[in-house]
């Protein structure tokens, strides 16, 4: 970017927005980010879906990029391969990568945004102002508009690159949507998502190092682990069937059938708990085209490309747009518009890619799996 044009505007920081501020920052630009919740380094309470993550090769070449890397993967957990449970509590261990020994990592949502905002908040040059909400974009006016929840005022702003990264259901992304030619299209999946918990007490009774996943077909369960030896378990199940567990026997019953080794870890108390006193999630895919507007506005992460999580790649793919961007910010002769232009261009359909990888995995992990592997070795469970 020229010397001349130097503030850039980022909306929402969470993961990439927090990780975009960060190389912003490293490139000496004037950044400010406006993200609309209160600052979580200050919450006293967990908040958010999936409070764990894999993270892979694509987020790490951008942690990497920002110095960010060893701090990240220091309290993370690596994770080998899938360990399968079978209904009978048979084990199964899939190694990712069993010649050169790569792997995953699971790590806290909470402490990787933690890590990325004091990273951003370290350069003089970034200024995060939290409860402070994208109202609407005038895009043709290269504008936005923004509250500070705080005063309730509301007030307009503009830079030379205005970056959305405001998740799945994006408001940079809405005003898009009124321009001509961009292609728009969102999934609801039929199932959706439950978050259950296995104590640290009885985390060591748990392979450690695995992505665990009971596969069943229509039901899929899978744990990551958390860096205090508890688990993070995730139940994926079609959003009918979760209406049909309204009381404790039904959904004793349930989970006595098609999960039973996990009732002694998750304990019965806590799923039931869970259960009725939590709506579960919906899951979403998005795929848009451009992901630019005119000659400054762009957008990344779940903001242009929110993908089911199945995959693994969500915020993987959301770092990679950082790297891509940052690389192309770096062509030192070529304007803001030129350069988000070829961002468009480089990145839609490689991410439209990883969309349909992740749609096609919801079959793969909790079908084919056993299908493949487990039944072809002959494991003793029926699914
Ligand atoms: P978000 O995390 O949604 O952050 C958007 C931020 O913008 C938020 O902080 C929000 O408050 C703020 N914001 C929103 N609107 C405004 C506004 N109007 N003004 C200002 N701020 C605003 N990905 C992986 O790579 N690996 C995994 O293992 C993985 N597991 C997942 C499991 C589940 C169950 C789910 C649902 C997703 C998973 N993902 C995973 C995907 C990953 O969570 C997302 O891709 C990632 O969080 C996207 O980051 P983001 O910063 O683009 O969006």
């Amino acid at each position: 970017m020229y010397q001349d044009r130097r503030k850039v505007i980022v909306i929402g920081g969470g993961l990439v927005g927090s990780l975009c501020a960060c190389f912003m920052g490293q490139k000496g630009y004037h950044v400010v980010l406006y993200e609309k919740r209160s600052d979580l380094r200050k919450d006293t309470y967990m908040r958010g879906r999936s409070i764990n993550l894999a993270i892979s090769h694509r987020g790490r070449v951008a942690l990497r990029s920002v110095g960010l890397e060893e701090t990240v993967l220091g309290s993370a957990i690596p994770m080998q391969g899938r360990l399968l449970h079978g209904k009978t509590g048979a084990l199964q261990s899939m190694p990712y990568d069993p010649v050169f020994n790569n792997c995953i990592y699971s790590i806290g949502r909470n402490s990787l945004n933690e890590v990325l905002l004091n990273a951003a908040e370290n350069y003089d040059n970034v200024k995060v102002k939290f409860d402070h909400k994208l109202v609407n974009a005038d895009i043709r006016r290269g504008v936005i508009r923004v509250q500070n929840k705080t005063t309730t005022e509301v007030f307009e702003e503009t830079a030379d690159l205005i970056i959305g990264a405001d998740g799945a259901y994006s408001v940079l992304r809405s005003a898009m949507l009124m321009t001509p030619m961009f292609q728009f299209n969102q999934t609801h999946i039929e199932h959706g998502y439950l978050e259950l918990y296995i104590p640290a007490s009885l985390g060591d009774k748990m392979t450690p190092n695995h992505l665990h996943i009971w596969p069943r077909g229509q039901f899929m369960m899978i744990a990551l682990p958390n860096k205090d030896t508890s688990w993070t378990v995730t139940l994926f199940m079609p959003l009918d069937n979760f209406t049909s567990l309204r009381d404790e026997d039904s959904i004793m019953y349930f989970f006595e059938n098609i999960f039973p080794d996990a009732v002694p870890l998750i304990g019965k108390n806590s799923l039931v708990h869970t259960f009725l006193s939590t709506k579960p999630s919906q899951l979403i895919s998005i795929k848009c085209s451009p992901h630019h507007f005119g000659s400054k506005f762009l957008i990344i992460g779940d903001a242009a490309h929110a993908m089911v999580p199945f995959y693994g790649q969500g915020m993987n793919s959301g770092f990679e747009d950082v790297s891509v961007l940052s690389e192309l910010l770096d062509k030192n002769h070529l304007e803001v518009k030129e350069i988000i232009k070829l961002y468009s261009e480089m990145r839609v359909q490689n991410v439209q890619a990883v969309c349909d990888l992740a749609m096609y995995n919801y079959v793969e992990m909790r079908d084919l799996v056993m299908r493949k592997s487990f039944r072809a070795r002959k494991a003793v469970d029926e699914v």
